[in-house]
């Protein structure tokens, strides 16, 4: 049986609620179960970073009770799905950014351009530095108190220690990545030109390398190749030959996590556009001057000359994650955990959203225990349909990973697991459900890293510290886990709506829910009314928009300014 105790600290607005479940053994402390502090200071609220997931919780949060404090190094949003647009001028780098002032100014919040470098979770405290500016004399480093924190800082690209890549390759995650690389491209294309080069080292210039078949890496490779088939041709038309993409992929194929008829069709695809796709390739280090792969299975290394190299193969914690997961004894984990309400484990007061943090999968198989408890079948060790059902809907509604994998592989719902376990019986044997709820388990992934995850994880927060109040003062709340004494509000749940992956040549490929899948170039259209619509203001809309269509009428711009 769950029970819980309070324990209030006269001085400070904060309440520490420790729950235990009979199944699982959890502890939990609640922040978002916190009753009204005894004096009239507002509550200060700390978010760290302002892209998807940051930005979403504060643009939906409309509670006068906090004081909320922004701080971010990056004083804008960057809208990421355009990133690699940016990368060959068919969208300008302004046109996807949203400045965080105006969001700021209208809600009434602060902001400090700075970064945090330290969390100290047991003085409620964040350590924080100004941007490096040699023009405004240095950087400053001030600290910074909170009662709530929000982590929203993201990831950044994991090189997984290759050697040679953070010195040799470019990035694609921030904007002045994609800058960089749209500049280093139209340099190689006027080195490439210059008169006294040979045929060999003007193939070395134009060889531009992309590693990782990630959608980010499929769809950088797309727009490059489209720049050369549409643009170079006719600004660069002498050296034009010489140009290569090679795209390497450790996996057996690229965007392996779309349906296997997206991978099928661009693979084919870039095979047919000459972009050289090499799987099971696996990078072991970049020199100035050479790319090394070695191929998975015969163990043969090659090593090629090349000009330009994109690095792309996913994400890791930032080095303020990792102190902080450290201090908090989550040090063996590879990604920050945190509850089913965004809460991080083993630290009272502090959330994490979006690419920084992952919601804890063990705890999928511990809990499961609770939710049979509640059921009350153990002692029976079976479940009638309808039972069965309703403990279906409790563990898809907790752990949206469950739910996710499920439609992922086509079930819609564990039944059709349990139909090859359990037979025809018309009672379920609880033995059984456990035994596939564990090879769910282990077959499931975490919630992707995506910006969807992110804006809905924020949307979702937002609207719970709105409700504060109103649950405080009807403290069973209307809501499932009443008589739990655990939480007062629903676990974060994620709805997929779907994925687009770009391919060039005016195709993208659409996986959609309800596993539809469409290729081709009414697709694009959809991507283009799809990433139009998400823009997050007016503003930006009206200027991707009119990118898109300077493009159709005059090319791109490939002035390296
Ligand atoms: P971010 O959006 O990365 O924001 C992190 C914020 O934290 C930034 O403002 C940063 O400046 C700030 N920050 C960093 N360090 C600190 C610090 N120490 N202190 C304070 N602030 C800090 N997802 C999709 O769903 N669809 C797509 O089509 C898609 N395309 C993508 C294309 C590219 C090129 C990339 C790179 C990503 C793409 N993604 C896409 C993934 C998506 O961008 C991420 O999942 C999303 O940005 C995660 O949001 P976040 O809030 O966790 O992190």
């Amino acid at each position: 049986t769950a029970f819980s105790f309070f324990k209030a600290y006269p001085s400070a607005s904060k309440l520490l609620v420790l729950s235990t479940f009979s199944g699982g053994g959890v502890l939990v402390y609640s922040d978002l179960n916190t009753v009204a502090a005894p004096t009239d200071r507002k509550k200060k609220v700390v978010v760290l970073g302002s892209g998807w997931s940051g930005y979403s919780f504060l643009s939906y949060l409309n509670n006068p009770n906090y004081e909320v404090q922004v701080v971010s190094p990056r004083n804008f949003f960057l809208f990421t799905p355009l990133l690699p647009s940016v990368t060959n001028g068919t969208v300008e780098a302004r046109s996807i950014v949203e400045p965080i002032r105006g969001l700021m100014r209208k809600k009434g919040f602060e902001y400090t351009e700075a970064e945090c470098v330290k969390i100290d979770a047991s003085n409620k405290k964040i350590h924080c530095r100004s941007k490096d500016s040699s023009r405004l004399k240095g950087t400053s480093e001030f600290d910074m108190d909170y009662d709530i924190l929000i982590i929203a800082v993201g990831a950044k690209p994991n090189t997984f220690n290759t050697p040679g890549v953070e010195e040799h390759a470019h990035f694609l995650k921030e904007a002045e990545d994609a800058l960089k690389i749209r500049q280093s491209v139209i340099d190689s294309f006027e080195r490439a030109s210059l008169p006294d080069l040979t045929e060999e080292e003007r193939k070395k210039i134009l060889h531009f390398v992309v590693v990782g078949g990630g959608p980010t890496g499929v769809e950088f490779s797309a727009e490059l190749y489209d720049f050369l088939v549409e643009d170079v041709s006719k600004i660069y038309p002498k050296v034009q030959e010489f140009t290569k993409i090679t795209l390497l992929e450790a996996g057996d194929h690229i965007l392996n996590m779309f349906d296997k008829r997206i991978t099928a069709f661009a693979e084919e695809k870039f095979q047919r556009d000459g972009i050289d796709l090499k799987t099971k390739s696996m990078v072991v280090g970049v020199t100035a001057d050479e790319i090394t792969t070695k191929e998975r299975g015969t163990g043969n290394v090659v090593s090629e000359p090349y000009g330009m190299v994109v690095w792309s193969t996913g994400i890791g914690s930032r080095p303020v994650i990792r102190d902080f997961m450290q201090q908090i004894g989550q040090g063996q984990r590879r990604v920050l955990a945190t509850d089913e309400w965004l809460r991080v484990e083993g630290c009272d007061g502090v959330y994490a959203l979006g690419d920084t943090a992952t919601i804890n999968q063990r705890k999928v198989m511990e809990d499961i225990g609770a939710i049979f408890s509640k059921a009350d079948k153990e002692e029976t060790g079976t479940l009638n349909k309808k039972e069965f059902k309703g403990v279906v809907k409790d563990i898809c509604q907790r752990y949206p990973q469950v739910e996710l994998y499920l439609k992922k592989n086509k079930m819609r719902n564990i039944a059709n697991l349990l139909k090859s376990a359990n037979g025809e019986d018309t009672e379920v044997s609880i033995e059984k459900f456990k035994q596939a709820l564990a090879e769910v388990d282990t077959q499931m992934k975490n919630l992707p890293a995506t910006a969807q995850v992110a804006s809905q994880q924020g949307k979702y927060l937002a609207k719970c510290f709105n409700k504060m109040e109103k649950c405080e003062k009807n403290p069973e709340g209307p809501l499932r886990f009443r008589g739990e004494g655990r939480h007062r509000f629903q676990p974060f749940r994620y709805r997929h709506f779907g994925s687009f992956a770009p391919l060039g040549g005016e195709q993208t490929a659409a996986e959609l829910p309800g596993d539809w899948v469409s290729i081709g170039h009414s697709s694009q259209w959809l991507w283009y009314s799809v990433y139009a619509s998400k823009l997050v203001s007016w503003r930006t809309r009206m200027l991707v928009v009119s990118d898109w269509a300077r493009r159709f009428i005059f090319g791109r711009d490939s002035s390296s300014i």
